[in-house]
């Protein structure tokens, strides 16, 4: 007897008007089929029912571990779908149960059946299913019932004619499933913070567009590896890696002939927001991400994320602006980004030895006149 399926929850789509909820579920069963594909699980059926999505699969842990990482799934569940029949219910709750005593390695498991009986056909009232298939566990394995620490707990949900029984329960990341909120431009960097702040937005169901700004071929890799990792929770969304050159060498020069050299990092923050803000225009995207956490670093003060923020008339989002960093590394560890952003990348060769840390928007706007001004 094999496992056959994997029992998919999902958290805030149910709570929205049933149109709403007809709709979330058609995308997050079309992107948990885009998964499945693109990983190259086999499965036969994917259908929605009460609340629950029914992944109908050779390969459960293998689905579920790639379901793991569709957005929207708050847990999943390896299961063995069976008839709901009392006899059928007990044999293979048995059987799941001795298979996980095994992997545990216990004499004598602590346990607790948790059943749930969703459509009321079945005739057998959850506390009672509850009862009876745990009398038979004792009945036939070494065992104690213990219903606050437990070791083993046997599931059950019973709907439509079906009991799903199983050991496992899996977390899901949550959030919502991507294609339900629009697109956005996300600037991603080599570094730890901009991956996760693309990450967060993805979680709340955004397909996300990751601009790269072209500093060297170094960090072009790193940043193609860190997409790479990234694209793996993007199931539903469509995007490539787009790579912008801007020019830095001439703003550069001109700011060192004028001894302004200090104003050096604004106007590379603020040419990345342009940049962004042209292929959001070209692509439909409806905000900028990036990065940023309050006081970071120079560039990411209050008077300087104001300057830079006037580089559009796009919202911009700063998932990360209230983390320490400390937070965004245990996110970037969690999802797997962590170790690429800590490679080696190209250094920058414009970083003057004192960026300003306080700009004044008054100075900013007159040093870009300047600049134009100078274009020759
Ligand atoms: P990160 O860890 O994301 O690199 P950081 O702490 O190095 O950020 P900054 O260099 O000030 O901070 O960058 C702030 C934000 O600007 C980044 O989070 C990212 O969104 C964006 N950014 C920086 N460099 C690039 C780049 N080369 N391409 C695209 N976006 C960039
Ligand atoms: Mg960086």
């Amino acid at each position: 007897m094999t496992l056959n399926s994997v029992v998919v929850r999902y958290g805030e789509i149910g709570t929205k008007s049933w149109r709403t909820r007809r709709w979330f579920e058609e995308i997050l069963m079309n992107n948990i089929r885009e998964a499945l594909v693109s990983e190259e699980v086999p499965y036969k059926k994917i259908e929605a029912m009460h609340g629950r999505i029914i992944v109908w699969t050779a390969m459960p842990a293998e689905a579920a571990e790639v379901l793991r990482r569709v957005f929207g799934v708050v847990s999943l569940s390896p299961a063995m779908a069976v008839e709901a029949a009392l006899e059928k219910i007990n044999r293979t709750a048995l059987k799941l149960f001795r298979r996980k005593k095994r992997e545990l390695g216990l004499e004598k498991p602590r346990f607790r059946v948790s059943a749930r009986r969703i459509t009321k056909e079945f005739p057998i009232k959850s506390p009672d299913l509850q009862k009876l298939v745990g009398e038979y566990v004792l009945e036939n394995e070494e065992a104690v019932v213990d219903l606050r620490d437990y070791d083993v707990e046997i599931g059950i949900e019973v709907m439509e004619g079906k009991a799903y029984v199983f050991t496992d329960r899996i977390r899901g990341w949550g959030g919502l499933p991507i294609g339900t909120q629009g697109k956005v431009v996300a600037l991603l960097s080599g570094g730890i913070d901009s991956p996760v702040a693309a990450f967060l937005m993805m979680k709340r169901g955004c397909e996300v567009i990751p601009v790269h700004i072209y500093s060297g071929e170094r960090s072009l890799e790193k940043v193609r590896k860190i997409w790479g990792v990234l694209r793996r929770y993007h199931y539903g969304g469509k995007t490539d890696l787009v790579v912008v050159r801007i020019d830095r060498d001439t703003v550069h020069r001109k700011l060192r002939e004028m001894k302004r050299e200090k104003y050096m990092c604004l106007f590379c923050k603020y040419g990345m927001i342009e940049a962004a803000d042209k292929v959001a225009k070209e692509m439909g995207a409806k905000g900028i991400v990036t990065g940023d956490s309050l006081g970071q670093v120079a560039s990411q003060t209050l008077d300087n994320l104001m300057i830079v923020s006037r580089a559009t008339d796009l919202p911009i989002y700063r998932p990360l602006i209230g983390m320490d960093k400390e937070e965004i590394v245990s996110i970037a560890k969690a999802i797997g980004t962590f170790e690429l952003s800590s490679l080696p990348e190209d250094p920058c060769p414009y970083v003057p030895r004192h960026p300003i840390i306080r700009g004044s928007p008054g100075e900013f706007q007159k040093l870009r006149k300047a600049l134009k001004e100078r274009e020759t």
